[in-house]
Parts: structure tokens; sequence; C-alpha cells
């Protein structure tokens, strides 16, 4: 899929509504719109990665600012503390869902152990 057809390009480009929560230079974050946790996030570089399989060497730097503004957003939105799971699905056997790559915060309650996304 090109990135002219991908529904979080259009997000970012503010085509498709959201709920948002953050934005920088590289990213922007809005809630889930099927959320599974009181609170779900996705917080997606404003680049068009498809998957963790297209990342190249120079996205590192907007990767670890997800994982740092993932961070962040869990402090202000208070579930910090309590502790949270963050999660990247990539490809079929990872379910994913949206080929533009994403980071899911998921928290505000007692969420399973083990590999289930909840
Ligand atoms: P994944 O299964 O990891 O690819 O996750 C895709 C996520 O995108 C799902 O949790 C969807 O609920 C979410 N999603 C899809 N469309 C939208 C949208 N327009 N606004 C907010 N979240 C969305
Ligand atoms: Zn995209």
């Amino acid at each position: 899929m090109s990135s002219k057809d991908c529904i979080f390009c259009k997000i970012i480009k503010g085509e498709i509504k959201t709920d948002p929560i953050f934005e920088n230079e590289n990213i922007f974050a809005f809630r889930d719109i099927r959320p599974l946790a009181p609170v779900h996030i996705l917080i997606i570089p404003k680049k068009h990665i498809a998957s963790m399989n297209e990342l190249g060497e120079k996205d590192k730097l907007v990767l670890g600012d997800m994982l740092f503004c993932a961070g962040e957003i869990a402090k202000n939105l208070g579930i910090a503390e309590k502790g949270y799971k963050l999660l990247i699905r990539t490809g079929l056997n990872g379910g994913q869902e949206v080929p533009h790559i994403h980071l899911h915060l998921i928290g505000g309650a007692r969420l399973s152990e083990g590999i289930h996304p909840v």
C-alpha cells in the first residue's frame, strides 16, 4: 500500500479526524478508535514506514522518539506508576492490521500477563 492510501498517513494530514494526544516533528499520538483498555493510545511516525520490516538505519531516532514519548504520555495520563503495555504488531503472525508502523500504549487497568495484548 502506498502512503497515499494509508489511513494513518491520512490521520497525520488531518484528512481523518482523531482524538489527538501529542505531536512533535517526528510523531503523532492519538486515541485508538477501538480501545482495548481504559487508556489505549497509538503513537505513529509522521513518515510512512509500513512495519518493523521496512525500518532503515536512519529510522532509529524516530523509533526512539516513539518509545520516549510513550513513557511521557503514560506519565501525563497518570497511568505510569501502576504500569502499562507497549506493543508493536508486525505482519500477519503479529496481527498487524494497519500497514503504517504504530506503537500501542495500553493501560489504565490491570492487564493480563503473558503475550496477550490486554
Ligand atoms: P494493529 O492491529 O496493530 O494494526 O492496530 C491497528 C489499530 O488501529 C487498531 O487498534 C484500530 O482500532 C486502530 N484504528 C484503526 N483506524 C483508526 C482510526 N481512524 N482512529 C483511531 N484508531 C484507529
Ligand atoms: Zn502511512
